[in-house]
């Protein structure tokens, strides 16, 4: 058995991030930024009210309050996305919507909750007079040109991750594309002649395939583009060939089954064949057996079978490489200490051991608790846990005792 540490820096030693291109910022998301990106223009472009209102000039309010407000005419109204007809003079107000330009001549604007229309006119607003209940102070409620960003501000640096936020700043700054590391496109195959595919009935000896739509999903969460390759079954002809034509199309692949010691485990023998393999035996548990190769620079990720198994080994060598090839510098899942609120117990058998467990924030820090049975077959705890715990070799935790636990959500 080959350390934790040394299995994932043989897997980590040949990925790199993929090449650069262009993509349309609404296929941004969690991608990384391979260029300096500008802000062209001042954000916002314009002084702009932030309230609707009135705008006026503040020294025409000054001796304005509740008592005795300050009555003006009402000269015209701009809406968001107009302009005022003419500039605002002495002891006028005009009618403004929130992020309409602020007219010349204004220096404030009061918000029209502070407001009463005085003298409604015939037709319309004509004619209409505003009482003032209050005094503002100039620059009172006016976004100014260049708040937000100045033209010329860098506005993101090479190896920022897109985050929703970004992208609507990259709208903002008129981008219609940004320059990333491409996602990584990720093949998954199933292998095994007892795999039944959605809810056709078992035969005897059949069981469901849940690791393939499980894959595929944790590919999607890790950021990459899931490719679904379908089931193989155990013969090494079909695997080989499936294995060969995947390569083209994709960035990585991940297979799960057929690398252990069993007659059909073919992913291990066929990747030998084909490529640069190591095959390992990684002192964890779950997830043992860990066939990995390159084939045509293609990284393939020969998981173990077992649901559990499949996931953790997933977690701990594929996703983390993704997420370089992404280009992505927050490649591990975040790692807290808990208290155990109750024992983890183990066996001293050489392993480090990934447990499913709840972890809970509270008061005083991180606890966690099992989430159920630990077998490697025992899918449905994953689904109850959102953390692993990682105990080192020995007889495991008791409860009282410190952890340290990986956050999978
Ligand atoms: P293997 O690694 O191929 O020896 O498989 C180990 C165990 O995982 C066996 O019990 C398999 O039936 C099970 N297994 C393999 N592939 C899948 C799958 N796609 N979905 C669910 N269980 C699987
Ligand atoms: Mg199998």
């Amino acid at each position: 058995m080959i350390p934790l540490g040394e299995a994932q820096a043989r897997v980590r030693s040949v990925v790199a991030p993929l090449p650069v291109v262009s993509v349309p910022i609404g296929a941004a998301l969690g991608l990384v930024i391979a260029e300096q990106v500008t802000a062209a223009e001042a954000i916002p472009p314009f002084a702009n009210t932030a309230m609707d209102g009135f705008a006026v000039r503040a020294d025409d309010l000054a001796a304005a309050n509740d008592e005795s407000p300050v009555e003006l005419p009402v000269v015209a109204t701009v809406a968001a996305g107009a302009v005022a007809p003419r500039p605002l003079a002495e002891g006028e107000a005009m009618r403004i919507m929130t992020g309409a330009p602020i007219p010349d001549g204004a220096d404030a604007v009061i918000m029209v909750e502070l407001t009463d229309i005085a003298e409604p006119g015939p037709s319309g607003r004509d004619g209409e007079r505003v009482r003032c209940r209050a005094a503002v102070p100039r620059g009172n409620h006016i976004r100014h040109a260049g708040d937000d960003l100045a033209a010329g501000t860098v506005v993101f640096e090479p190896g920022t991750t897109i985050h929703p936020a970004h992208i609507g700043v990259l709208a903002s700054v008129g981008r219609v594309e940004v320059e990333v590391h491409r996602r990584p496109r990720v093949g998954v195959f199933s292998t095994g002649d007892e795999l039944v595919v959605g809810a056709n009935p078992l035969e005897p000896g059949q069981i469901r395939d849940s690791n393939r739509p499980q894959l595929l999903s944790l590919v999607a969460e890790a950021g990459a583009e899931p490719v679904d390759l379908g089931v193989l079954r155990d013969d090494h002809d079909e695997i080989d060939a499936a294995l060969r034509a995947a390569v083209d199309s994709c960035d990585a692949l991940v297979t799960s089954g057929g690398v252990s010691m069993g007659d059909f485990d073919f992913v291990k023998k066929v990747l030998s064949a084909l490529g640069d393999l190591t095959w390992m035996q990684v002192a964890i548990k779950p997830a043992k057996p860990l066939a990995f190769g390159v084939m045509f620079d293609t990284p393939i990720f020969g998981l173990p079978g077992n649901p559990v198994s499949s996931a953790v080994s997933f977690e701990l060598f594929a996703r983390p490489a993704l997420r370089m090839m992404m280009g992505r510098s927050d490649i591990e899942r975040v790692h807290e200490m808990a208290i155990a609120d109750e024992a983890l117990g183990r066996s001293v058998d050489g392993k480090t051991h990934f447990q499913r467990v709840v972890a809970t924030q509270e008061s005083d820090g991180w606890h966690v608790r099992s989430a159920g049975g630990q077998g490697s077959h025992q899918l449905a705890a994953l689904a109850a846990a959102n953390g692993l715990a990682v105990l080192p070799d020995g007889h495991g935790a008791a409860a009282g005792d410190r952890v340290r636990v990986m956050l999978l959500s």
